[in-house]
């Protein structure tokens, strides 16, 4: 009967779940699930006499990288895990508020929002602030981990420890969770972007050939791998040649992509060993038991699991999505908000 009511006014709830990422931001709505899933971008004109008008947000404006004219930027408003440009953010923000509400803007909803473990005080400050101003009536924060770990269905309240690797966009995170809270962790600034940026050097060293983020990223997606898991496979790329200046097409293998791909991943594997170095022994040992969980679009790489596994010899495991883990996670603590609530960041 109480759940029942409780189900009844989750409907009607405004509440959201925000998952604030470098690469994607996704919103989660109590009763309804995910229901927005785009990317961190905005696009901006700047009409000459210093007015700055939002042009786009999400998918819409992903699609201006690289093709804006002199007056339209393509901003990620979010670095490396944290704003780093406050007033876009906060657009962002709006907009994506303002549509999982169909735009009844007179809605001030309560918001759980994540944040990167290890933020700074004044980083924190401004992700709560945009929110607030972005229309939310309180703000609550959840550290990424943490949400990224209950997404993903590991039993993080229990007496044992629980290790998850988040891999997005501009950071990587690995945390070791027991009773509800971080132990350890290690935020580094190497993930999705810096493999991106690693293929595009790469082509433009090895082939001098100039291609966009865009096409370095699905370069990546397509045929890139940490290990070789799958039979060797090619794909066809446009750029520019640099030395003639002319758009030119090549074709690049998947053994290529993971040679240009090794630093960054290099990176990766180090956090995650000199995490498991500094873990406690006995949590260490229930991680031997249970393994590593793996969150976030770098987890999609193909063969990081395989590679990690071989790396620390412990048991490697992609999470069910990895895409949706932070924001399922914020989600659930929003659903069981009394039950959980101790799991966010208290001051
Ligand atoms: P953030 O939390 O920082 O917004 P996400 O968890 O949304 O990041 O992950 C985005 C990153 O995952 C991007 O760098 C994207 O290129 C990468 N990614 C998405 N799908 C794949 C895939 N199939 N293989 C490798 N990387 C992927
Ligand atoms: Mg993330």
């Amino acid at each position: 009967m109480l759940k029942a009511l409780a189900n009844l006014f989750s409907i009607f709830s405004t509440d959201l779940a925000i998952d604030l990422g470098t690469a994607n931001t996704l919103v989660y709505q109590l009763g309804k699930g995910i229901t927005i899933n785009e990317p961190s971008v905005v696009a901006i004109l700047n009409d000459g006499s210093g007015n700055r008008r939002i042009l786009a947000v999400g998918h819409e404006a992903k699609a201006m990288i690289g093709k804006t004219p002199d007056h339209i930027m393509a901003i990620r408003p979010i670095k490396d895990g944290v704003i780093a440009d406050f007033s876009t953010t906060e657009a962002m923000l709006k907009y994506f508020i303002a549509k999982a509400h169909n735009r009844k803007t007179l809605v001030r909803p309560r918001i759980i929002i994540c944040i990167p473990s290890g933020v700074t005080e004044v980083e924190r400050r401004a992700v709560e602030e945009s929110a607030l101003s972005a229309g939310a009536r309180e703000v609550y924060l959840v550290e990424e981990p943490i949400a990224a770990a209950i997404g993903a269905d590991m039993p993080i309240t229990d007496p044992s420890g629980n290790m998850v690797v988040d891999i997005g966009g501009g950071t990587t995170e690995v945390a070791v969770i027991s009773l509800g809270g971080i132990v350890i962790s290690k935020s580094v600034r190497i993930a999705g972007d810096k493999m991106d940026e690693a293929i595009l050097n790469y082509l433009k060293k090895k082939y001098s050939l100039l291609v966009g983020e865009i096409m370095s990223e699905q370069i990546k997606i397509r045929v890139g791998d940490a290990y070789p898991v799958e039979q060797p496979s090619s794909m066809e790329v446009k750029g520019r040649d640099l030395v003639r200046g002319v758009p030119r097409t090549i074709t690049v293998t998947s053994t290529e992509i993971r040679e240009a791909l090794q630093e960054p991943i290099r990176a990766i594997v180090d956090a995650v060993k000199s995490t498991l170095e500094k873990t406690p022994p006995e949590l260490a040992a229930d991680i031997y038991d249970r393994g590593i969980v793996l969150t976030g679009g770098g987890a999609l790489l193909r063969g990081l699991d395989k590679l990690i596994n071989k790396e620390t010899g412990l048991p490697v495991q992609k999470a069910e999505d990895p895409l949706a883990c932070v924001v399922l996670g914020s989600g659930k603590i929003l659903d069981q908000f009394d039950h959980l609530k101790r799991l966010l960041v208290t001051r």
